[in-house]
């Protein structure tokens, strides 16, 4: 490893970001190729909604022709589910809805050819305990991965925000625990929210013991991806505000450290920074933090 020269190092950070949609799921490739991306992440249907239209050849068709035509690399696209799924809702009606628009979602995620799927843990509302909130998602983790044909569902970490579960590395953990099948799931890590939670990435000593942390409850195959952001809050702040690189607390000395860290290599990383504007220079920039 020590001695990859940095062209190596740089062929093995694919970074890109959560690019649009908008027209057609086959726009994200050349979205994504604009900014100078070699990953990234999309919606497969409008976010914010329960049902969409469903994909047709045509679409699918598209969609593949122009992954080649850009010349990206399934290992490194990770769309993102949509926000209204919630697999922690103790109401079984809403349960099931959240079930049903899952399996929606990773249906067509195997449709275009994909690997992976993040999906957002979910919130137990105040209204269960954790414990009971772990055993739903898993429920509805199970059901999904039974009902479809081989994608991989990747539980993204999030801030703490509200009644959110997955901002502790323990709580990930717990879920993990109660899948069947581990071939099928996987962690994503967001830097903002790992630092919002409570995980001192800012620091070189916090930034070692946060991924030691990590390795030695979840471990790091579980990890298939990286959403990329700066914080606008301090530590622990537990607000979820996204920030640009280096204009947020986290800083760059952390994206150095981050971006000469062989354990983040041959995986997406994907900003969902705040100014789509600059995502090409952002870019850009993260690969110029790559040591000589
Ligand atoms: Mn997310
Ligand atoms: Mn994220
Ligand atoms: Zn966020």
């Amino acid at each position: 490893m020590k001695n990859r020269s940095r062209e190596e190092r740089i062929k093995s950070k694919w970074v890109g970001a959560h690019v649009s949609v908008s027209g057609g799921v086959f726009n994200a490739p050349k979205n994504a190729h604009d900014i100078g991306g070699v990953a990234f992440a999309m919606f497969l249907k409008n976010q914010k909604r329960w049902v969409a239209k469903d994909y047709d050849d045509k679409i699918i068709k598209k969609f593949k022709d122009e992954m080649k035509k850009y010349d990206f690399n399934t290992d490194y696209i990770m769309p993102h589910a949509g926000y209204l799924i919630n697999l922690a809702n103790c109401d079984p009606e809403k349960w099931q809805k959240s079930l049903d628009a899952l399996i929606d979602e990773l249906k067509r995620g195997e449709q275009l050819g994909l690997k992976y799927i993040n999906l957002h843990s979910g919130s137990h509302l105040g209204l269960i305990s954790l414990e009971e909130g772990y055993d739903l998602i898993a429920r509805g983790i199970n059901e999904a991965i039974n009902a479809t044909e081989y994608i991989t569902i990747v539980l993204e970490n999030t801030a703490g925000k509200g009644n959110t579960i997955g901002g502790d590395f323990e709580e990930l953990k717990e879920i993990i625990d109660r899948v069947e099948n581990k071939d099928r799931v996987g962690v994503l890590l967001d830097t903002c929210h790992t630092f919002d939670y409570g995980y001192d990435l800012a620091t070189e000593e916090g930034y070692k013991k946060t991924f030691e942390e990590f390795e030695n409850l979840i471990g790091f195959k579980y990890l298939k991806g990286i959403h990329l952001n700066d914080s606008m809050y301090g530590l622990a702040c537990k607000k979820d505000r996204h920030e640009s690189i280096g204009n947020g607390m986290l800083g760059m000395d952390f994206f150095k450290r981050f971006m000469n860290d062989p354990r983040f290599d041959n995986m997406p990383i994907t900003l969902e920074t705040i100014d789509q504007s600059i995502w090409k220079e952002e870019i850009e920039l993260l690969y110029s933090l790559i040591a000589e």
